[in-house]
């Protein structure tokens, strides 16, 4: 089944950069911005929110509910699977649903792993989402990676404990390009023709379109500081701040070609369709 599903995993880099407290506050600002450009085309969205974010801005995470959008889980402190044991893994789920809770979230039933770090390790994840009622996951990268990658998991979306939907993130198709079709930085560096090509080939085969974007990708008045999970790199550090004026361009291009969907939504269309065939 075809989709495009947006969204954006809502968390403060400056939690995880050295002296992040100096850097200025961006987080609120991100995210009215793309609550704005998700109203003017009339899309809804996935948030899939940090813990600590949801306790340092309760209103802001009541007005994305208020706006429409879904809220979803993206671990109460960022922490990556592997760094977690199964029994602390179930904890922070409940401390993230818990701040989504608080802060007025309702029906929270999606999952984002932290750098995508669901991978062979840690599948144990699928049950203990599955068995706290979580409908759906999307924390899968399908391939090899430097940091964290399942390639023997599978491009598909396919259910995988209890129910529980694994949605993995979009790659390209290209044997020396497999990387993220629509995430973050691959998004905003790569030449948009690309970008265009892959996506619309990706929906004409009748998959889902698996998307991220962080409040980061859009901040052209961020400070110069070193990203996280970059091994200190300055040349890859350098690609986090290019192309981030042209993102919701990019974005706005893309809606005017095709529909997008929450990731909820299309996990229940998904479950009605494969009840339907049994
Ligand atoms: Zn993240």
């Amino acid at each position: 089944m075809s989709s495009l599903l947006l969204s954006v995993d809502l968390e403060d880099v400056r939690d995880w950069v050295e002296d992040g407290a100096r850097y200025r506050e961006a987080v609120p600002r991100n995210t009215a911005l793309y609550l704005q450009h998700f109203q003017r085309w009339g899309v809804k969205a996935t948030f899939f929110v940090v813990g600590e974010v949801a306790r340092r801005y309760p209103r802001l995470i009541a007005e994305i509910a208020d706006a429409g959008h879904e809220l979803a889980c993206h671990g109460d402190l960022h922490l990556q699977l592997d760094k977690m044991t199964p029994q602390q893994f179930r904890d922070d789920m409940c401390g993230n649903l818990a701040a989504l809770e608080n802060a007025g979230g309702r029906g929270i039933c999606g999952f984002r792993a932290p750098t995508f770090s669901l991978t062979g390790k840690t599948g144990w994840a699928h049950e203990i989402l599955a068995d706290l009622g979580f409908t759906y996951s999307s924390s899968v990268l399908p391939a090899a990676n430097p940091l964290y990658g399942w390639p023997e998991f599978g491009a598909a979306a396919r259910q995988v404990a209890g129910g529980l939907w694994e949605l993995p993130v979009s790659l390209y198709r290209l044997p020396f390009l497999r990387v993220p079709m629509a995430g973050g930085v691959y998004f905003r560096v790569l030449p948009f023709w690309l970008s265009r090509f892959g996506i619309g080939d990706s929906l004409r085969r009748g998959e889902a379109v698996v998307t991220y974007f962080h409040p980061y990708d859009i901040d052209i008045e961020q400070e110069r500081f070193m990203h996280p999970d970059l091994g200190g790199k300055r040349h890859l550090n350098l690609l986090m701040y290019i192309g981030r004026a042209k993102l919701l361009k990019r974005l706005e291009a893309l809606h005017r070609r095709h529909p997008f969907q929450a990731y909820g939504d299309y996990v229940n269309a998904l479950t009605a369709a494969s009840a339907a065939r049994d």
